[in-house]
């Protein structure tokens, strides 16, 4: 056996030789000499184990091809464009809202130049980080003063250290919510520094709850939006403009954390109506905290709208220099906030209203358009129909709002796993397809397929 290995490695050849290759230098030239010749090196050391298992040795020409097709994986973006078939529309593993192109132009120029993020150029001084969009902010909420920071999770944690650092948190036990990613409101109490005070029970909570639970430790009242669950049947809640009268009368702030945040009245684009950040403000809520990146549509951010004296308490707090936005999304931030200026062109501009807004009937003609070229692209196996279906806003808000849509329905005539299989080879698409399986098939929403050109350009390149 020693006599045939020994020719055989004899015969493979050099990284020397390999890199004399023509197509060596197009490796060079996309990677660079470093990266090529560790290539073709690792390349090489597979080809020995083969020829010593009884392969023949390859081609120099050979190595360097598949030294380019190992760096060209390596070299994949990992966080890739998909196709979100899935039915939900701000869904947190496919990074939630879509962002309008106003905001996508603003934070390519904050990228690409030196901009003004903390100087007021017309005082040649420094400036606030904040005074882009405080103002914005305000207009749109209604609050005296707001800032932002990198998500809501943080913002909650923020305002709670801020405001209630070493004192009690009084919060109903209907609201003690935990939302995915392990955001857990008594943990983040803890963190907070801030002592949980539980009040009322699961299903119900009076005002007297709250009222005999306020002291001298008492540093906050928050009410929390369970954004992600419904309590239903024998149920007790207080709104928030009675709670603000029981925080008031004690002379502590209250607090809530309104999750996704609106800033419209959603039932103009036919969606449940939320209150919205404004109404909070109304109500005699002294902070709101809200997510940047659900219902409202723009880059991911926590939004604290409130009390001028507690915003500036908030904003001492020198956690916020640890939990501040960068100049990209601040720029993305502010383009977004100014389409609420006209509502009336709003569901043109923001992805997420324009998906939202989509009726079933439009979404169902879009099935009828690409129909065929899934059909041909998936092969004889499967049957293909047109569906009704229902699709979700995601990221916890609203969680019981579904909305009527379409899409397709793909059914495998066999058993044996053909759906799975299916699922994953449109997974594995250069623009990966992603749906979900339920009631033995898998379907494609079409409710955020925006780019149904991409779409079919690559479904008539096949799957294989
Ligand atoms: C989503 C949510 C959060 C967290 O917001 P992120 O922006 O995802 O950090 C906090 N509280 C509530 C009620 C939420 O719905």
């Amino acid at each position: 056996m020693a006599e045939s290995v020994a020719p055989r490695l004899r015969n493979l050849p050099s990284v020397d030789v390999v890199l004399k290759t023509e197509i060596a230098d197009v490796l060079r030239g996309q990677y660079g000499r470093m990266a090529a010749t560790d290539a073709i090196r690792a390349e090489l050391e597979e080809a020995r184990a083969a020829c010593r298992a009884g392969a023949e040795p390859p081609e120099a020409e050979d190595v360097a091809i598949k030294a380019l097709r190992r760096l060209d994986t390596a070299n994949k973006t990992s966080l890739r464009p998909v196709f979100n078939l899935t039915g939900t529309v701000l869904h947190t593993n496919l990074g939630r809202a879509v962002l309008a192109e106003a905001a996508i132009e603003a934070a390519t120029i904050a990228m690409r130049e030196a901009v003004a993020l903390e100087f007021d150029v017309a005082a040649g001084e420094r400036g606030e980080r904040d005074d882009h969009v405080r103002a914005l902010l305000c207009e749109l909420t209604g609050a005296e003063d707001a800032t932002l920071v990198n998500n809501n999770a943080a913002a909650v944690l923020l305002v709670l250290n801020s405001l209630a650092l070493g004192r009690d948190a009084i919060v109903s036990r209907g609201e003690l919510i935990e939302i995915g990613g392990s955001f857990r409101m008594p943990d983040i109490m803890a963190r907070a520094g801030t002592k949980l005070v539980e009040v009322g029970t699961t299903n119900r909570t009076h005002p007297r709850d709250y009222a005999d639970a306020i002291g001298p430790e008492t540093g906050l009242v928050l009410k929390v939006h369970t954004s992600n669950y419904r309590i239903q049947g024998f149920t007790a809640e207080v709104d928030a403009s009675e709670l603000a009268d029981i925080a008031h009368k004690a002379n502590v702030p209250l607090v809530h954390d309104l999750g996704s945040g609106t800033l419209v009245d959603l039932s103009r684009y036919g969606i449940e109506k939320e209150p919205t950040v404004h109404d909070t403000v109304l109500a005699g809520t002294d902070i709101v905290t809200f997510s940047g990146d659900k219902l409202l549509g723009g880059p991911q951010a926590g939004y604290i709208a409130g009390k001028r004296e507690l915003i500036a308490r908030i904003n001492k707090n020198p956690l916020k220099r640890a939990l501040r936005v960068d100049k990209i999304r601040l720029a993305a931030i502010e383009a977004t906030l100014k389409l609420y200026r006209d509502p009336d062109r709003l569901a043109e501009r923001l992805p997420t209203l324009r998906f939202l807004a989509r009726t079933q009937e439009e979404i169902a003609a879009q099935a009828r358009r690409v129909l065929d070229h899934v059909t041909r692209a998936i092969g004889p196996d499967f049957a293909v129909e047109i569906c009704a279906c229902n699709s979700q806003i995601g990221s916890g808000a609203l969680p019981l709002a579904t909305i009527p849509s379409a899409g397709l329905a793909i059914r495998a005539y066999t058993r044996g796993g053909m759906l799975e299989k299916l699922s994953a080879r449109l997974r594995a698409l250069p623009v990966p397809v992603i749906g979900r399986i339920e009631d033995d098939a898998l379907r494609l929403d079409l409710r955020c397929l925006a780019d149904e050109e991409a779409f079919m350009v690559e479904m008539a390149e096949g799957i294989t």
